[in-house]
């Protein structure tokens, strides 16, 4: 069931309250999916049309299933709710002779123009799932003397063909745009482009592209030959001729633009390239002036002289000779 125009509360009815199509097809003699049978639960008098006392049917019947007793049913219905019981492939217990050939499905008494739109759409998905038309049926087709009759079977039908007429209609055409009301300005097709320089090629000018005829354009300011402009738009005008929007323009929305006959790609003349294998220096710093470093002296180590140890005692002795012959001089 592909559409979900309506939500559909699971609560799944006891195994013990129906049969598999096997044991339909046991008891019954005979199992199909044909028809769905809609019963009127109650009275209108007796119970109320809320989800509550939807809830209450539900609850009623999912009892009866657990304890293996009839009436069960595949779906109950009302405007509020709708509640899934018993997969509709399975034969509930609830329309009699109908069982083996019929989905049932149990209504609150509350019959408005929705709940009917909604048993409508409730009776397509189950004509999509089995894929065949499936008949109404009220239960007192089944078992003359139920309450069953009051339900309008051709409004089932109805809502049900007018969902399927929903569903199979082709997708709404988008609507036909509408011609733009006749007016004093001009619909200029703008598009964006990369932003370029043009050169401008002969003298011209920058038009107010609001005109409606090449005689009653309107010249913003001269143009000279030479000038560089960058662009970033072009705007068809619908007379045939296309503007460069500049920059300026462009981005303030300002409807002015150049001609682009009058106009020739231009690009910025690129330096021949450095020859890199020299490190030249800049050319504002100081050649030959580099500020004088001046070396740190390194410490010259003295070489050490290998002295013959008995020279440098008689070296000693020596000294201490001399001492002593000074101080017996002093004594003397
Ligand atoms: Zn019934």
């Amino acid at each position: 069931m592909a559409d979900n125009s309506y939500a559909i509360e699971v609560k799944q009815a006891s195994k013990a309250g129906y049969f598999t199509p096997a044991e339909a097809r046991s008891y019954y003699g005979k199992y199909s999916r044909d028809g769905v049978t809609y019963h009127w639960w109650n009275s209108p008098n007796a119970i109320g049309g809320s989800a509550k006392d939807h809830d209450s049917i539900v609850n009623y019947l999912n009892g009866r299933a657990a304890q293996g007793q009839a009436p069960t049913v595949n779906y109950v219905a009302s405007e509020p709710k709708l509640t899934f019981c018993i997969a509709p492939e399975n034969v509930a217990w609830t329309s009699s002779a109908g069982n083996p050939t019929t989905v049932g499905v149990e209504c609150s008494p509350h019959f408005t123009e929705a709940f009917y739109k909604k048993l409508g759409w409730l009776h397509d998905q189950l004509e999509q799932r089995f894929n065949k038309t499936l008949k109404i049926y009220v239960h007192f087709e089944w078992q003359p003397g139920t309450a069953c009759s009051p339900i309008v079977k051709s409004k089932i039908r109805s809502y049900a063909d007018w969902w399927k007429k929903q569903r199979q209609a082709p997708p709404a055409p988008a609507p036909k745009p509408t011609p733009p009301p006749a007016s004093n300005t001009v619909t200029l097709k703008i598009a964006d482009i990369k932003n370029k320089k043009v050169k401008i090629v002969r003298n011209t000018s920058l038009w107010d592209l609001g005109f409606k005829t090449y005689a009653t354009a309107k010249a913003v300011k001269p143009l000279a030959a030479g000038t560089i402009v960058e662009v970033s738009a072009t705007a068809k005008h619908p007379l045939g001729s296309t503007y460069y929007l500049s920059e300026y323009s462009y981005s303030r929305g300002v409807g002015n633009g150049i001609n682009v006959k009058d106009c020739v790609d231009y690009v910025d003349p690129v330096a021949p390239p450095k020859d890199t294998s020299v490190v030249q220096p800049p050319k504002d710093a100081p050649i030959n002036e580099a500020p004088v470093i001046t070396p740190t002296p390194t410490p010259v180590p003295i070489p050490v002289t290998t002295v013959e140890k008995n020279v440098v005692i008689a070296f000693l002795e020596g000294i201490i000779v001399s001492i002593r012959a000074f101080i017996d001089k002093l004594k003397g």
